[in-house]
């Protein structure tokens, strides 16, 4: 079986990064620079040795209100590719490969405890470019790999959050299991309720 060639963490971060904001409620859980640290923390944790790979450098250095605006601009970026890949790939594509382009994406051999892997990352030392080159070509990655049609947004009418779906059958529909048990429910309230 040939191995799919992005990284389901970078995928998650991807994701993660975009529904940090609820359009429909707006909520916004990136307002504020300890957000923006707790979010790095979360993703890229820190690693005790010295730092290896740039993500982890990036993470490293505190982050500034320069960063979370620039992460703020990625981030409207990130949203607009998953919510037009399933419609609108080649509009998805042209925002995924300006943004490569902007975090001077590179691609580096890394070599640890007998273990080799590639990375892309950014020819910047910008926190923001490390995570663009990350999880842009991851989700790059996934629709090369599974086509477009993966990267959606959630049917819950009160939801929209962004998903991708990695999954054998690619069928997803909703964000979690609980928006698809919310939407069954709903369906079958209208089908029986008295006209
Ligand atoms: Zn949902």
């Amino acid at each position: 079986m040939l191995h799919a060639c992005y990284s389901p963490s970078a995928v998650q971060t991807a994701v993660d990064l975009a529904n940090t904001l609820k359009p429909i409620k707006g909520d916004d859980a990136l307002e504020t620079v300890e957000q923006l640290r707790e979010f790095l923390e979360d993703h890229f944790p820190a690693e005790p040795e010295p730092a290896s790979s740039d993500a982890d450098r990036c993470q490293r250095r505190r982050p500034t209100r320069a960063d979370l605006a620039e992460v703020r601009a990625l981030r409207e970026t990130v949203r607009a590719v998953l919510e037009r890949a399933s419609t609108d790939a080649i509009g998805a594509a042209a925002l995924i490969n300006e943004g490569l382009r902007h975090s001077r994406a590179t691609p580096a051999l890394r070599h640890d405890h007998d273990r080799w892997w590639t990375e892309i990352t950014s020819a910047t030392d910008r926190c923001s470019t490390h995570l663009a080159a990350t999880i842009l070509s991851a989700l790059a990655s996934v629709i090369a790999t599974l086509g477009p049609t993966r990267l959606g947004v959630c049917a819950g009418p009160n939801c929209r959050a962004t998903f991708v779906d990695l999954s054998r059958n690619g069928s997803k529909q909703y964000c979690t299991r609980t928006c698809a048990h919310r939407a069954s429910v709903a369906a079958y309230r209208s089908r029986h309720s008295p006209r």
